[in-house]
């Protein structure tokens, strides 16, 4: 009999696929003596796994394509690192050696020690990558078990299968991509999750956040996934199978079609052109950008430049790489954030100055840190207005709260011109704009956009402090709603402000590259975004099928609305067409 469950849909699309189940918490590590001449020889198999694990890292590093997500390949960096530190290779061996112990029981003791370590940490962002040394961990006890592995590598054919997991790393899952995995299904993790991100980036359905599926499914049976309603279907009917199997045929005419109009212009069925830009982590990502037709990068985020590294970039490290991303778009407009670090973001060449704060996401973040580290936010105005030697550079600030802010960011500016200049360097065509995405900023965008040449809404932040739930806490992910009442008004405020103020106003948070929201951020009043490369295509497509006047219309009548059951329906209405 078909039984359905319910996670969170994390990736979009359908698959269906026998169940493979696969559990990462079955860690064998049983203690066995080993006769003290053998010792050597155990040492020898746990050194070779190292040299596995490292290899199968490097060979997915290798794999990975230009539109990789920036967070996966830091990942693999970091995992990468740690497979060198002496704590993993050196410390199970002293163990090997000191109790003449088997090399799985080992790195058992050596792992609970590093974890009891990480629990200690009172910097809530370093205890949380204790899951990374986990996943190490997992890797290397892999590759001593190689016979018995579940989760890649083990040469198993992946074809057809959909995976059913606890978790999977980011690392395993690029390699089970390769291998022609169909689905993935696991017991943690949520839609903000690093694996998560990957899945999207893939184009691989994913549903998250099934406790005790690995119990409940069995190894072999028929299941479809649908990763837009976050559901499983084990041994599903005919009429399920016949739906689902259409389904996945619609996709790929779907893909079929979003293929065709990636020379098309951006614009709505009455004419209104819809300007679509690209954000970019990496230069790489101009790849992805030119060939979906992007009309220039709408977010930079600088701050990946700071990142993995011990030394911070100096400014002329800094112009290279903006000069780099102007040049290669020709004259189109580069918006570059500057520095965006604290909260969830930070750096080896720069830590936090002076005791953690409680609240990371509500401290010295972003454009606080630098106008408290003028050492390091001046030099890199300095390289972005050097770059705008070659092509026009849009200076964005993040995380605004009050027009002092602006305020000083205009003034150290205009020093930096002054001092660039006469350092005989050339200034081109540079604006300054500020992100919304602090409800106060929201609230005034009216008097923000007076003092300011553009404004973009970060909706991640927007949405993160408005409902007060923390962007990076899967317990809380339930709550991260982009269609709450209270988020739709705000990001109407932001649209009417810049409005009336007459100056631009673009949308560069995760929001404007969903096509489920396309249609009412129109309705809304929005005429630029900025998102993902990957999803330039399926926004152009919605846009090219929108009226703009209807849309106006049925979000006024969203707006009006005061019962929230009544807007969720209304919500669901824009987009049936
Ligand atoms: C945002 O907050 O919406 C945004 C684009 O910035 P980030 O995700 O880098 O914080
Ligand atoms: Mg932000």
């Amino acid at each position: 009999m078909a039984v359905a469950i319910y996670g969170m849909g994390v990736s979009r699309g359908v698959a269906i696929g026998r169940a493979h189940i696969a559990r990462r918490s079955q860690f064998d590590a049983q203690e066995r003596t080993i006769d003290p001449s053998l010792v050597d020889a155990e040492v020898n198999r746990f050194l070779a796994a190292l040299t596995l694990a490292r290899e199968q890292l490097s060979l997915i590093r290798r794999r990975l394509s230009t539109d990789t997500p920036v967070e996966i390949r830091e990942f693999l960096d970091i995992h990468s690192l740690m497979l060198e530190d002496s704590s993993l290779t050196e410390g199970p061996i002293e163990i090997m050696r000191e109790h003449h112990c088997n090399a799985e029981w080992a790195l058992n003791v050596q792992r609970n020690r590093i974890k009891a370590i990480f629990e200690e940490m009172d910097d809530p962002y370093i205890a949380s990558r204790v899951v990374d040394v986990d996943q190490v961990i997992h890797r290397i006890h892999q590759q001593l078990q190689a016979a018995e592995t579940t989760d890649g590598g083990d040469g198993r054919q992946y074809q057809d299968l959909v995976l059913i997991a606890d978790d999977v790393d980011p690392a395993n899952l690029l390699l089970l991509h390769h291998e022609g995995i169909k689905g993935l299904v696991t017991e943690s993790g949520g839609p903000l999750s690093h694996t998560a991100i990957l899945a999207r980036s893939l184009k691989i359905p994913a549903v998250m956040g099934l406790r005790n599926v690995c119990k409940l499914a069995e190894e072999g049976e028929l299941v479809v996934l649908d990763g837009d309603m976050g559901a499983v279907m084990a041994d599903p009917g005919t009429a399920i199978r016949r739906y689902y199997r259409e389904r996945v045929r619609d996709a790929r005419a779907h893909q079929a079609a979003l293929n065709r109009i990636r020379r098309q212009p951006t614009q709505t069925l009455d004419g209104t052109h819809i300007t679509l830009q690209a954000n970019v982590d990496v230069s790489s990502d101009i790849d992805l950008l030119n060939a979906n037709g992007a009309e220039g990068v709408g977010l930079y985020r600088t701050e990946y430049l700071f990142m993995n590294r011990p030394e911070e970039p100096d400014e002329d490290e800094q112009f290279e790489a903006y000069a780099d991303i102007v040049r290669k778009l020709k004259g189109r407009p580069v918006t570059m954030r500057t520095l965006d670090l604290g909260a969830d973001k930070r750096v080896d060449c720069r830590p936090a100055t002076g005791s953690l704060p409680l609240n990371p996401s509500l401290g010295l973040r972003a454009i606080r840190m630098c106008l408290h580290n003028q050492d390091l936010f001046v030099p890199q105005l300095r390289a972005m207005l050097r770059a705008s030697a070659f092509g026009p550079v849009r200076i964005l600030i993040p995380m605004l709260s009050n027009t002092q802010e602006l305020f000083q960011v205009r003034a150290l500016l205009k020093a930096a011109e002054a001092d660039v200049k006469r350092a005989g360097h050339t200034v081109g065509e540079v604006t300054l704009g500020g992100m919304i995405e602090v409800p106060a900023a929201a609230i005034s965008a009216r008097t923000f956009a007076k003092y300011l040449d553009f404004l973009s809404i970060g909706t991640n932040d927007l949405i993160q402090y408005t409902l007060a739930i923390d962007r990076v806490d899967d317990q809380v992910g339930y709550l991260y709603d982009p269609l709450h009442p209270a988020v739709l008004k705000l990001l109407q405020l932001t649209i009417e402000g810049a409005q009336i103020a007459g100056k631009p106003l673009s949308m560069c948070g995760e929001m404007a590259g969903d096509p489920n929201y396309t249609r009412l951020l129109l309705g809304l009043g929005l005429r630029d975004f900025s998102m993902r490369p990957g999803s330039l295509l399926e926004v152009r497509q919605v846009i090219n099928g929108a009226n703009l006047e209807d849309l106006r219309q049925s979000v006024r009548r969203i707006m009006r609305a005061t019962n929230p059951n009544r807007m969720g329906a209304l919500i669901r209405e824009i987009n049936q067409v």
